[in-house]
Protein backbone atom coordinates (compact mmCIF):
# COMPACT_ATOMS: atom_id res chain seq x y z
CA UNK A 1 0.00 0.00 0.00
CA UNK A 2 2.88 2.51 1.11
CA UNK A 3 4.93 1.45 -1.66
CA UNK A 4 1.65 2.57 -4.37
CA UNK A 5 1.71 5.81 -2.94
CA UNK A 6 5.26 6.00 -3.54
CA UNK A 7 5.40 5.29 -6.96
CA UNK A 8 2.38 7.42 -7.40
CA UNK A 9 4.13 10.47 -5.41
CA UNK A 10 7.14 9.82 -7.72
CA UNK A 11 5.01 10.18 -10.78
CA UNK A 12 3.89 13.10 -9.91
CA UNK A 13 7.16 14.65 -8.83
CA UNK A 14 8.64 13.57 -11.89
CA UNK A 15 9.98 16.78 -13.56
CA UNK A 16 11.12 18.42 -10.36
CA UNK A 17 13.31 15.15 -9.67
CA UNK A 18 14.82 15.29 -13.00
CA UNK A 19 15.20 19.27 -12.54
CA UNK A 20 17.51 18.29 -9.15
CA UNK A 21 19.49 15.37 -11.73
CA UNK A 22 19.99 18.54 -14.29
CA UNK A 23 21.98 20.34 -11.23
CA UNK A 24 23.80 17.54 -10.84
CA UNK A 25 24.68 16.91 -14.11
CA UNK A 26 25.99 20.48 -14.72
CA UNK A 27 28.52 20.00 -12.08
CA UNK A 28 31.62 18.83 -13.96
CA UNK A 29 33.10 16.04 -11.14
CA UNK A 30 35.57 14.83 -13.26
CA UNK A 31 38.08 13.00 -10.10
CA UNK A 32 41.37 12.15 -12.40
CA UNK A 33 41.57 15.89 -13.14
CA UNK A 34 43.12 17.76 -10.22
CA UNK A 35 41.70 20.95 -12.10
CA UNK A 36 38.27 19.77 -11.21
CA UNK A 37 38.90 19.27 -7.63
CA UNK A 38 36.66 22.01 -6.40
CA UNK A 39 33.82 20.97 -8.44
CA UNK A 40 34.40 17.32 -7.33
CA UNK A 41 33.60 18.19 -3.88
CA UNK A 42 30.79 20.43 -4.83
CA UNK A 43 29.31 17.53 -6.30
CA UNK A 44 29.65 15.59 -3.10
CA UNK A 45 27.75 18.53 -1.10
CA UNK A 46 24.61 18.45 -3.58
CA UNK A 47 24.38 14.82 -3.07
CA UNK A 48 24.51 14.83 0.78
CA UNK A 49 21.75 17.40 0.88
CA UNK A 50 19.35 15.62 -1.35
CA UNK A 51 19.93 12.34 1.96
CA UNK A 52 19.66 15.05 4.35
CA UNK A 53 16.44 16.59 2.79
CA UNK A 54 15.52 12.65 2.80
CA UNK A 55 16.75 12.27 6.60
CA UNK A 56 19.28 10.25 6.78
CA UNK A 57 22.13 11.62 9.14
CA UNK A 58 24.93 12.10 6.79
CA UNK A 59 28.72 13.58 6.55
CA UNK A 60 31.28 13.77 4.03
CA UNK A 61 34.00 12.04 4.89
CA UNK A 62 38.12 12.87 4.00
CA UNK A 63 39.82 10.05 2.32
CA UNK A 64 43.06 9.44 1.98
CA UNK A 65 45.86 11.05 3.71
CA UNK A 66 47.03 15.10 4.68
CA UNK A 67 49.91 14.48 2.12
CA UNK A 68 47.73 13.00 -0.71
CA UNK A 69 44.54 13.69 0.20
CA UNK A 70 41.35 11.78 -1.57
CA UNK A 71 37.84 12.40 -3.18
CA UNK A 72 35.93 13.08 -0.15
CA UNK A 73 32.72 9.92 0.54
CA UNK A 74 29.32 10.72 1.62
CA UNK A 75 28.47 8.08 4.50
CA UNK A 76 25.01 8.60 5.09
CA UNK A 77 23.36 6.58 7.28
CA UNK A 78 19.28 5.82 9.65
CA UNK A 79 18.86 3.35 12.37
CA UNK A 80 15.56 2.67 10.95
CA UNK A 81 12.84 1.45 12.66
CA UNK A 82 12.90 0.14 16.18
CA UNK A 83 10.31 -2.67 14.80
CA UNK A 84 12.26 -3.34 11.90
CA UNK A 85 13.57 -6.96 11.24
CA UNK A 86 15.26 -7.60 7.60
CA UNK A 87 18.49 -6.78 6.51
CA UNK A 88 21.03 -3.56 7.17
CA UNK A 89 21.39 -2.29 3.72
CA UNK A 90 24.43 -0.48 2.24
CA UNK A 91 23.69 1.52 -1.02
CA UNK A 92 26.81 2.24 -2.99
CA UNK A 93 27.08 4.77 -6.12
CA UNK A 94 29.62 7.53 -7.02
CA UNK A 95 29.28 10.87 -7.80
CA UNK A 96 32.19 11.05 -9.75
CA UNK A 97 32.57 11.00 -13.68
CA UNK A 98 35.04 10.34 -16.73
CA UNK A 99 36.40 13.34 -18.34
CA UNK A 100 34.35 14.24 -21.19
CA UNK A 101 37.18 15.18 -24.31
CA UNK A 102 37.00 14.81 -27.25
CA UNK A 103 34.60 17.80 -26.50
CA UNK A 104 34.41 18.00 -30.68
CA UNK A 105 32.59 14.75 -30.81
CA UNK A 106 30.00 15.74 -28.46
CA UNK A 107 26.55 17.33 -29.87
CA UNK A 108 25.51 19.75 -26.93
CA UNK A 109 28.46 20.46 -24.30
CA UNK A 110 28.84 17.69 -21.75
CA UNK A 111 28.02 19.64 -18.44
CA UNK A 112 24.59 21.14 -20.07
CA UNK A 113 22.68 18.61 -19.72
CA UNK A 114 19.90 18.51 -22.75
CA UNK A 115 16.53 16.07 -22.84
CA UNK A 116 16.73 14.35 -26.67
CA UNK A 117 14.48 11.83 -28.39
CA UNK A 118 16.16 7.94 -27.29
CA UNK A 119 17.53 6.56 -30.11
CA UNK A 120 16.19 3.77 -31.72
CA UNK A 121 13.39 3.54 -28.80
CA UNK A 122 10.47 5.45 -27.83
CA UNK A 123 10.53 8.38 -24.91
CA UNK A 124 13.73 10.59 -24.14
CA UNK A 125 17.04 10.72 -22.95
CA UNK A 126 19.28 12.94 -20.83
CA UNK A 127 22.37 13.81 -22.75
CA UNK A 128 25.34 14.74 -20.55
CA UNK A 129 28.55 13.16 -18.89
CA UNK A 130 27.80 11.23 -16.31
CA UNK A 131 24.00 10.69 -16.89
CA UNK A 132 24.35 7.02 -17.08
CA UNK A 133 27.23 6.68 -14.72
CA UNK A 134 26.31 7.10 -12.73
CA UNK A 135 24.32 10.60 -11.23
CA UNK A 136 21.14 9.06 -13.36
CA UNK A 137 21.31 5.86 -11.65
CA UNK A 138 22.24 7.46 -8.05
CA UNK A 139 19.18 9.91 -8.65
CA UNK A 140 16.72 7.30 -8.66
CA UNK A 141 17.44 6.16 -5.29
CA UNK A 142 17.77 9.71 -4.07
CA UNK A 143 14.05 10.08 -5.29
CA UNK A 144 12.99 7.04 -3.91
CA UNK A 145 14.50 8.37 -0.49
CA UNK A 146 12.98 11.48 -0.98
CA UNK A 147 9.29 9.56 -1.72
CA UNK A 148 9.71 7.48 1.14
CA UNK A 149 10.31 10.33 3.63
CA UNK A 150 7.61 11.94 2.12
CA UNK A 151 4.91 9.34 2.59
CA UNK A 152 5.73 7.57 5.19
CA UNK A 153 7.27 10.65 7.33
CA UNK A 154 10.53 8.15 7.78
CA UNK A 155 13.94 7.92 6.10
CA UNK A 156 14.34 5.06 3.82
CA UNK A 157 10.27 4.03 4.95
CA UNK A 158 12.06 2.65 8.35
CA UNK A 159 14.67 0.22 6.99
CA UNK A 160 18.63 0.42 8.65
CA UNK A 161 20.13 1.60 5.62
CA UNK A 162 24.16 3.30 5.41
CA UNK A 163 24.28 4.95 2.30
CA UNK A 164 28.40 5.20 0.97
CA UNK A 165 28.84 7.54 -2.84
CA UNK A 166 32.41 8.15 -3.55
CA UNK A 167 33.88 10.08 -5.88
CA UNK A 168 36.79 8.41 -6.80
CA UNK A 169 35.03 5.16 -8.89
CA UNK A 170 35.91 6.63 -12.39
CA UNK A 171 39.54 6.63 -11.40
CA UNK A 172 40.26 3.27 -9.88
CA UNK A 173 38.98 4.05 -6.37
CA UNK A 174 42.27 4.56 -5.35
CA UNK A 175 41.89 5.38 -1.71
CA UNK A 176 38.13 3.33 -1.17
CA UNK A 177 39.67 0.14 0.57
CA UNK A 178 41.82 2.15 3.23
CA UNK A 179 38.35 4.01 3.66
CA UNK A 180 36.34 0.96 3.98
CA UNK A 181 38.91 -0.71 6.28
CA UNK A 182 38.90 2.40 8.68
CA UNK A 183 34.82 2.41 8.80
CA UNK A 184 34.83 -1.21 9.10
CA UNK A 185 32.47 -1.24 12.51
CA UNK A 186 30.35 0.88 10.21
CA UNK A 187 30.21 -1.09 7.08
CA UNK A 188 31.03 -4.24 8.37
CA UNK A 189 27.66 -4.26 10.30
CA UNK A 190 25.72 -3.90 7.00
CA UNK A 191 24.28 -7.21 5.74
CA UNK A 192 23.49 -6.68 1.92
CA UNK A 193 25.23 -4.39 -0.25
CA UNK A 194 22.65 -2.55 -3.34
CA UNK A 195 25.17 -1.47 -5.74
CA UNK A 196 23.65 1.84 -8.58
CA UNK A 197 26.49 1.59 -11.16
CA UNK A 198 25.26 -0.89 -13.43
CA UNK A 199 22.30 -0.79 -16.52
CA UNK A 200 19.18 -1.96 -18.05
CA UNK A 201 18.63 -4.36 -20.55
CA UNK A 202 16.28 -1.98 -22.72
CA UNK A 203 13.46 1.06 -22.36
CA UNK A 204 11.47 -0.72 -19.70
CA UNK A 205 13.57 -3.69 -19.12
CA UNK A 206 14.71 -2.63 -15.94
CA UNK A 207 17.75 -5.19 -14.31
CA UNK A 208 18.98 -6.37 -10.81
CA UNK A 209 22.26 -7.06 -11.19
CA UNK A 210 23.44 -10.03 -8.56
CA UNK A 211 26.74 -10.29 -9.91
CA UNK A 212 29.83 -8.15 -11.61
CA UNK A 213 32.62 -8.84 -13.04
CA UNK A 214 36.08 -8.18 -10.89
CA UNK A 215 39.74 -7.51 -12.25
CA UNK A 216 42.96 -8.70 -11.81
CA UNK A 217 45.47 -7.05 -14.11
CA UNK A 218 49.15 -7.67 -14.41
CA UNK A 219 52.26 -6.64 -16.70
CA UNK A 220 55.07 -9.11 -17.93
CA UNK A 221 58.35 -8.35 -19.37
CA UNK A 222 60.43 -11.02 -21.19
CA UNK A 223 63.57 -10.11 -20.88
CA UNK A 224 66.35 -11.83 -23.57
CA UNK A 225 69.62 -9.94 -24.97
CA UNK A 226 71.22 -7.13 -22.79
CA UNK A 227 70.89 -5.24 -26.23
CA UNK A 228 68.97 -4.42 -29.05
CA UNK A 229 70.38 -6.79 -32.05
CA UNK A 230 70.26 -6.69 -35.67
CA UNK A 231 68.00 -9.41 -36.87
CA UNK A 232 70.41 -10.12 -39.87
CA UNK A 233 73.12 -11.38 -37.53
CA UNK A 234 71.33 -12.89 -34.68
CA UNK A 235 68.24 -13.62 -36.04
CA UNK A 236 67.89 -17.16 -35.90
CA UNK A 237 71.30 -17.64 -33.45
CA UNK A 238 69.69 -16.09 -29.66
CA UNK A 239 66.34 -15.97 -28.76
CA UNK A 240 63.71 -12.82 -29.76
CA UNK A 241 61.78 -12.00 -26.85
CA UNK A 242 59.09 -10.69 -28.72
CA UNK A 243 58.64 -14.57 -30.58
CA UNK A 244 59.06 -15.91 -27.49
CA UNK A 245 56.40 -14.31 -25.60
CA UNK A 246 53.99 -14.35 -28.56
CA UNK A 247 54.44 -17.99 -28.31
CA UNK A 248 53.86 -18.03 -24.09
CA UNK A 249 50.65 -15.76 -24.58
CA UNK A 250 49.18 -17.83 -27.04
CA UNK A 251 49.24 -20.49 -24.65
CA UNK A 252 46.29 -18.80 -22.56
CA UNK A 253 43.70 -20.23 -24.28
CA UNK A 254 43.16 -23.74 -25.56
CA UNK A 255 41.50 -25.20 -28.51
CA UNK A 256 37.69 -25.02 -27.32
CA UNK A 257 38.85 -21.10 -25.76
CA UNK A 258 39.41 -22.23 -22.16
CA UNK A 259 41.62 -20.35 -20.16
CA UNK A 260 44.53 -22.95 -19.19
CA UNK A 261 46.10 -20.50 -16.32
CA UNK A 262 45.66 -23.71 -13.57
CA UNK A 263 43.56 -22.98 -10.59
CA UNK A 264 41.51 -20.07 -12.75
CA UNK A 265 38.30 -21.49 -12.66
CA UNK A 266 38.51 -23.25 -9.11
CA UNK A 267 36.03 -20.93 -7.51
CA UNK A 268 33.69 -19.96 -10.32
CA UNK A 269 30.07 -20.54 -9.46
CA UNK A 270 28.24 -23.02 -12.03
CA UNK A 271 25.22 -20.97 -14.26
CA UNK A 272 22.80 -23.01 -13.33
CA UNK A 273 19.49 -24.52 -15.21
CA UNK A 274 17.16 -22.28 -13.50
CA UNK A 275 19.55 -19.12 -14.50
CA UNK A 276 20.68 -20.20 -18.22
CA UNK A 277 16.29 -20.63 -18.59
CA UNK A 278 15.74 -16.99 -16.70
CA UNK A 279 18.21 -15.44 -19.32
CA UNK A 280 17.28 -17.19 -22.60
CA UNK A 281 13.76 -15.65 -21.95
CA UNK A 282 15.05 -11.93 -22.09
CA UNK A 283 15.47 -12.47 -25.42
CA UNK A 284 19.04 -11.08 -25.95
CA UNK A 285 19.82 -10.69 -29.47
CA UNK A 286 23.71 -11.36 -29.90
CA UNK A 287 24.10 -11.34 -33.26
CA UNK A 288 22.49 -7.94 -33.28
CA UNK A 289 25.45 -6.96 -30.64
CA UNK A 290 28.22 -8.14 -32.49
CA UNK A 291 26.31 -5.96 -36.04
CA UNK A 292 26.65 -3.26 -33.70
CA UNK A 293 30.65 -3.06 -33.31
CA UNK A 294 31.00 -4.24 -37.45
CA UNK A 295 31.11 -8.23 -36.86
CA UNK A 296 29.24 -10.68 -38.35
CA UNK A 297 28.07 -13.71 -37.00
CA UNK A 298 30.86 -15.92 -37.26
CA UNK A 299 32.42 -13.50 -34.53
CA UNK A 300 30.47 -15.04 -31.92
CA UNK A 301 33.00 -17.23 -30.32
CA UNK A 302 34.20 -17.58 -27.07
CA UNK A 303 34.52 -20.75 -23.82
CA UNK A 304 33.05 -23.68 -25.66
CA UNK A 305 29.76 -24.91 -23.91
CA UNK A 306 28.35 -21.42 -23.31
CA UNK A 307 26.36 -18.85 -25.26
CA UNK A 308 27.76 -15.12 -25.09
CA UNK A 309 24.97 -13.84 -22.58
CA UNK A 310 26.62 -16.76 -20.15
CA UNK A 311 29.74 -15.93 -21.20
CA UNK A 312 29.50 -12.37 -20.57
CA UNK A 313 27.46 -12.79 -17.53
CA UNK A 314 28.42 -15.81 -15.90
CA UNK A 315 32.43 -16.54 -17.23
CA UNK A 316 35.44 -15.10 -15.80
CA UNK A 317 37.83 -13.97 -19.56
CA UNK A 318 41.21 -13.52 -19.57
CA UNK A 319 42.29 -10.44 -22.40
CA UNK A 320 45.78 -8.95 -23.70
CA UNK A 321 45.04 -5.83 -23.14
CA UNK A 322 48.15 -4.17 -24.80
CA UNK A 323 51.78 -5.79 -26.20
CA UNK A 324 54.75 -4.54 -27.28
CA UNK A 325 58.81 -5.06 -28.16
CA UNK A 326 60.87 -4.15 -30.98
CA UNK A 327 59.91 -1.65 -33.57
CA UNK A 328 56.81 0.21 -33.90
CA UNK A 329 57.14 3.46 -35.42
CA UNK A 330 57.31 3.99 -39.48
CA UNK A 331 58.59 2.14 -42.08
CA UNK A 332 60.95 -1.20 -40.77
CA UNK A 333 63.73 -2.06 -38.93
CA UNK A 334 65.62 -5.12 -39.11
CA UNK A 335 65.70 -5.41 -34.87
CA UNK A 336 65.50 -7.94 -32.53
CA UNK A 337 64.55 -6.16 -28.90
CA UNK A 338 66.26 -6.99 -25.88
CA UNK A 339 62.82 -7.54 -24.77
CA UNK A 340 58.98 -7.76 -25.07
CA UNK A 341 55.99 -6.73 -22.69
CA UNK A 342 52.30 -7.09 -22.51
ZN1 LIG B 1 30.11 3.90 -12.76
Amino acid sequence: METQQVVSYLDRHEADAIGRLMEWLRIPSVSTDPAYSADVRRAAEWGAQQLKAAGFDVEIMPTGTADEPGHPVILASTPGDPAYAGPHVLFYGHYDVQPAEPLELWDNPPYEPVIRPAEGEIGERIVARGACDDKGQVATFFEAMRAWKEISGKAAGGVKMTVLIEGEEESGSANLEKFVDEQKDRLGACDVCVISDTGMLGRGKPAITYGVRGLAYTEITLHGPNQDLHSGLWGGRAPNPVNELVKVLAQLWDQDRKITIPGFYDDVQPVTDEERRAWQRLGIDSVAALRSIGLGPDADVGEAGFNATEREWARPSCDINGIYGGYTGEGAKTVIASHATA
